[in-house]
């Protein structure tokens, strides 16, 4: 049975006094809950080893927002999967739009670094996602399309089971816009079939496809109770403990009823 994954995206937020005064309430309040849902958070590099620090022994998971596909060397300012495992990362973004658009990254650059991650034992939360302009041309499966053949090429069926995919649709994200239960159920039932074409139906029903862009606690039980989304790419609202803590409570309901 596929996962439910709510994951926070801090961007680039938060020193480490801030990333203590959100982990300590977070953790206190999951803490003992047995949820069912996998609760990760993402922190940027400089409050991985604190959030490690506090997170042991928790259940909630640790993610990195990226990394470089090289393991060590001259690449002044980079990080690689290596240092993720060392500070026991389990997950790692990678391809979110905003490294697409600020930083040129590709769908071949991102592919290349899904494979080292995974080699490491690391979790790619691999983003896909059209821009506005794709959407209102009727462009949006071809453009989701061409990411996921881009970014999943050339692995195995076996390397595909780490794989996480966050359906991010652009022009939701950071916007207070967001996809349409209905629209992230459609793109996302359709990211499914694909990767059961390119692969196998097995590789495709165990796959966890994340929605992101605008989630919000009045938002989320609606989204996260589509058939085809399991689970949340958190922005903004993984800033608060509040609002996070009202998404995974909206992820364990979803994905109980789905079970039953
Ligand atoms: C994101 O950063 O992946 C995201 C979806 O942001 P927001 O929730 O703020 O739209």
């Amino acid at each position: 049975m596929r996962k439910m994954i709510i994951a926070g995206n801090w961007k680039m937020n938060k020193d480490i006094k801030e990333t203590f005064e959100f982990l300590l309430p977070l953790k206190n309040n999951l803490i003992g809950q047995n949820l069912s849902v996998e609760v990760v958070v993402c922190p940027p590099f400089t409050s991985l080893f604190v959030a490690f620090e506090i997170l042991k022994e928790t259940g909630i998971k640790l993610g990195a927002q990226n990394m470089f596909y090289e393991v060590e060397g001259a690449f002044t300012g980079e990080i690689s999967p290596k240092m993720l495992k060392s500070v026991k990362c389990e997950y790692v973004i990678l391809g979110h739009s905003e490294r697409r658009r600020y930083f040129g990254e590709t769908d071949e650059f991102v592919n290349r670094k899904v494979k080292r991650a995974i080699e490491f034992d690391l979790k790619p939360i691999v983003c896909v996602g059209e821009t506005l302009e794709e959407r209102e041309r009727g462009d949006t499966f071809k453009v989701l399309e061409k990411q996921v053949r881009g970014v999943l090429d050339g692995l195995t069926y076996d390397e595909m089971s780490k794989v996480v995919i966050a359906y991010e649709p652009v022009w939701a994200i950071g916007t207070g816009r967001n996809a349409t239960p209905e629209q992230a159920q459609e793109a996302q039932k359709f990211i499914r079939e694909l990767v059961a074409g390119l692969f196998n139906r097995d590789v495709a029903l165990n796959l966890t496809i994340q929605y992101g862009g605008s989630v919000t606690p009045e938002n989320a039980y609606s989204l996260l109770s589509q058939p085809d989304v399991d689970g949340a790419l958190v922005g903004g609202a993984s800033l608060k403990v509040d609002s996070f803590l009202k998404i995974i409570k909206a992820g364990e309901t979803a994905l109980i009823e789905k079970r039953n």
